[in-house]
């Protein structure tokens, strides 16, 4: 991010602008919707500029900028289509130490106007950094469609009463009580009865709510998918956007993370897959103290949490303690896998019947029933495989697998830096550590990636 966006305090201050043509004009539309002093500088102004400045809506100053004009200035505008004239500009004001916009000069710009969605005092402000003027626009399009022109003034009612809602529980109480104004009792109001209704719909509203008693906290446990945050489901969505503590494994990506509350206290519990961890008990324990303290607790866990998820020594914690728990499901690195080389973990007249198994467990390698795995179009999915390809490949070849039995790595399944590798059972371990996979990995047993699917795929991607 090389531009950082901020909401700068405007009101009564001023704001220079130098120039009195059509780029001016551009940027005046958007300032005069701030409650700044606005002094334009130009010697000669569009008809325009003039009408505004007879209305009192700015000052306008017929006579070129000069130094002193930057003095007190929170910003100035070097708009002269003059690449000479706003040049000069933008050494008065950097000699001032104000900040300054070269219009249409990105690189010699202290900041650069935003495409702006105005809801006032909801401002939605959309940059590029100059990359993609035409994205900007399209989303500012998209969400003037979306938001409804009523939001403003929801807003301007609900802020006068914030006050009073002071007196509800802070936290979830607070949240039911805001966010059932801006979702349900202030939209109806306002079809009902107009803006005047705003106001008793939030009266009622807050005896209502002031008459709860506060509910218990719970937790929620939720399967965040592979890693692709159009993976999780719309209840997962939900769940993040509403809970007040997120604990989350170490495979749960950024991305994902970015969707809890930015007040939520977010934790991370990572497990290495042989390093460092914190302990299971200290986890459960977590989840219990928070949900005691009555915060809605979202226990976040890759893929799905019920495989290979510990999700039932953490449930039992819950059930010990007498905490409410419930279970949100999500995609399994395994289906996410299947889909991204065109095949299904079932097939009829190939396999009835599917294995999700580790490559390691609490004992070392893991054992399985390799004599029907060895047998002919078997599949399994492999979690956790990735140390054990050796292992496994012995075990099977020693029941009678084929050497040529495929096998296909499907690493980093859903994010931007997903690899396929397809290999065979002869070279597994060899193909793996050519590989050089530091991300985690799914190991598909019996399953080559359909051609069409490799075809698609860049060349390199497909070690064979
Ligand atoms: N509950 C998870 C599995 C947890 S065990 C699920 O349903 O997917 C951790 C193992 O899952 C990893 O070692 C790896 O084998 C697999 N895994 C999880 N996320 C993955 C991803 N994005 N890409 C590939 N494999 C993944």
């Amino acid at each position: 991010m090389k531009h950082f966006p901020i909401f700068l305090s405007v009101e009564d201050r001023k704001i220079a602008v130098s120039g009195g043509g059509d780029a001016a004009l551009a940027k005046l539309r958007l300032l005069l919707k701030t409650e700044a002093n606005i002094v334009v500088y130009a010697k000669d102004a569009l008809p325009e500029i003039k009408s505004w400045a007879k209305s009192g809506q700015l000052e306008l100053v017929e006579r070129v900028f000069e130094p002193n004009d930057a003095i007190h200035a929170v910003l100035v505008y070097a708009a002269n289509d003059d690449e000479n004239a706003d040049q000069a500009v933008t050494d008065i004001a950097r000699a001032a130490g104000v900040l300054v916009n070269h219009v249409d000069n990105l690189g010699n710009s202290d900041f650069i106007t935003p495409a702006i969605v105005d809801r006032d005092p909801v401002t939605i402000a959309i940059g590029t950094e100059g990359a993609a003027p035409v994205l900007a626009r399209a989303i500012k399009a998209d969400l003037e469609e979306r938001l409804p022109r009523a939001l403003g003034t929801m807003a301007r009612v609900g802020k006068l009463f914030r006050k009073f809602a002071e007196a509800l529980p802070m936290g979830r109480a607070r949240r039911a009580f805001w966010s059932e104004y801006y979702f349900q009792a202030g939209p109806q109001a306002l079809d009902r009865n107009g803006e005047d209704g705003l106001g008793d719909a939030l009266g009622a509203l807050y005896t209502k709510h002031l008459g709860k008693t506060a509910e218990p906290g719970h937790v929620t446990f939720v399967g965040a998918g592979p890693g692709d945050p159009e993976l999780l489901t719309v209840k997962a969505r939900k769940a993040l956007h509403e809970a007040d503590v997120v604990i989350h494994d170490r495979l749960i990506t950024p991305e994902i993370l970015e969707l809890a509350r930015r007040e939520a206290l977010i934790v991370d519990a990572g497990k290495e897959g042989f390093g460092p961890s914190t302990p299971q008990e200290d986890i459960d324990a977590m989840l219990v103290k928070h949900a005691a303290d009555g915060h809605h607790v979202v226990r976040l866990k890759s893929g799905d949490a019920t495989v290979f998820g510990r999700l039932d020594e953490e449930i039992e914690a819950c059930i010990d303690s007498e905490v409410a728990y419930s279970v949100i499901p999500g995609i399994t690195s395994a289906s996410a896998a299947v889909a991204s080389i065109g095949q299904s973990l079932t097939r009829r007249g190939r396999n009835s019947s599917v294995r999700l198994i580790t490559g390691h467990d609490v004992k070392g390698y893991a054992e399985q029933d390799w004599r029907s795995l060895a047998a002919t179009g078997e599949v399994a999915a492999i979690y956790m495989g990735k140390k054990s390809a050796r292992f496994l490949q012995g075990r099977l070849m020693m029941h009678g697998a084929s050497a040529q039995t495929p096998v296909t790595i499907v690493e980093n399944v859903s994010r931007p830096d997903q690899r396929i590798v397809a290999s065979q059972l002869s070279h597994l371990p060899e193909d793996l550590a050519d590989a050089e996979m530091n991300g985690p990995a799914l190991i598909l047993y019996g399953l080559a990636p359909r051609d069409a699917v490799a075809i698609t795929q860049s060349l390199e991607e497909i070690v064979l």
